[in-house]
């Protein structure tokens, strides 16, 4: 049984196989931490701000391309793969250096789909116009965004130094949504606010507001404890513990039924680097979590959409066999 709309599932009925991303570094910054809007980033952020190494190992885009394509394509005989610009806010800067790596793009082999990690506050719309136009330029079945709300809450966004609020995250995925560009956004649960931390109301507001626009896709994270920053200073005070497992399960589920049975699910857990981890512990496993939260949907019958519109049953769309319409 298919409990929720998976992007495996997506890409099956889409594609026809599966579509593997393929993380690039092109060296972008985060006004967040360059100076623009602020120094010190958002207070969970690491300090490599997700990036894959390749790049401080001097590989430029065709190079890090290459290595992640022989990979998948010689062990996993896999040759659709998707451009996932991950580190950092992959559309900060002037854009000149956007056309440029987008150039970059051009003719690697097996590209199939486009995807962009960044801010809404790192988007106007000269900048969307030209990520629309790739489609086009690039030969590409689709461009997505990956964009992070976290909280629908501007209080707790204000105490995590986000430096953006929900209506600019709003106003980017509609705007990015006029010109058929795709927007993924990312809410994690277990949010320090000034109080302490986000708890379940909380997180079905920013499940709420995500429903109510324009969203392909939701990216669920549990907020976990890295070394070197804002959050690791909070959590070594006391001042933020991390949810518990059962804690962070029982959110995610009803997260889960109260999502748009339309939207499709890219991740439910976040994946933190072993090395970069201080807490919590259960966060460490991905293969446990993915364990833990399947076994937790199935004892507990949770299913996407469950308290949203799929009150039935787990819609026939959840299959990656499925071929008819989504509603
Ligand atoms: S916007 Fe992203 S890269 Fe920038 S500080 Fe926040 S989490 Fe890190």
């Amino acid at each position: 049984m298919h409990r929720t709309y998976a992007l495996s599932a997506y890409t099956r009925q889409n594609f026809g196989q599966r579509v593997q991303k393929i993380p690039l570094d092109a060296g972008f910054s985060c006004p967040n931490r360059d100076g623009s809007i602020s120094r010190h980033g958002c207070i969970f952020c690491p300090p490599n701000g997700s990036g894959s190494g390749l790049r401080e190992r001097g590989l430029n885009i065709a190079e890090q391309w290459q290595f992640w394509f022989d990979i998948h394509n010689t062990n996993n005989n896999l040759n659709l793969f998707t451009a996932y610009l991950q580190s950092y806010s992959n559309t900060h800067g002037p854009i000149e250096k956007l056309i440029r790596v987008m150039g970059r793009l051009k003719g690697l082999p097996g590209l199939t789909s486009l995807s962009l990690g960044t801010r809404p506050d790192c988007l106007d719309d000269e900048k969307l116009d030209l990520l629309a136009a790739q489609r086009d330029e690039l030969g590409l079945s689709e461009v997505v965004l990956e964009l992070g709300l976290q909280s629908a809450c501007d209080e707790t966004l204000t105490h995590i130094n986000r430096g953006h609020n929900a209506q600019s995250f709003a106003e980017a995925t509609r705007a990015a949504d006029r010109r058929g560009i795709k927007v993924v956004g990312h809410i994690i649960a277990g949010l320090a606010t000034p109080s302490g931390r986000e708890g379940l109301a909380e997180l079905l507001a920013s499940v709420d507001f995500i429903n109510q626009l324009p969203m392909h896709g939701v990216k669920f994270h549990n907020l976990y404890v890295c070394h070197g920053t804002a959050l690791a200073r909070l959590y070594a005070d006391g001042q933020y513990v991390p949810l518990t497992q059962l804690e962070f399960l029982t959110q995610l589920s009803e997260a889960i039924m109260h999502l748009n049975p339309t939207t499709i699910v890219h991740r439910l857990n976040g994946n933190p680097l072993k090395d970069e981890l201080i807490a919590p512990d259960w966060a460490a496993n991905m293969r446990a979590m993915h364990n833990a939260i399947r076994s937790h949907f199935k004892a507990n019958d949770i299913w996407q959409g469950k308290k949203n519109g799929a009150e039935s049953g787990p819609p026939d769309w959840f299959s990656p066999d499925y071929k008819g319409d989504i509603p």
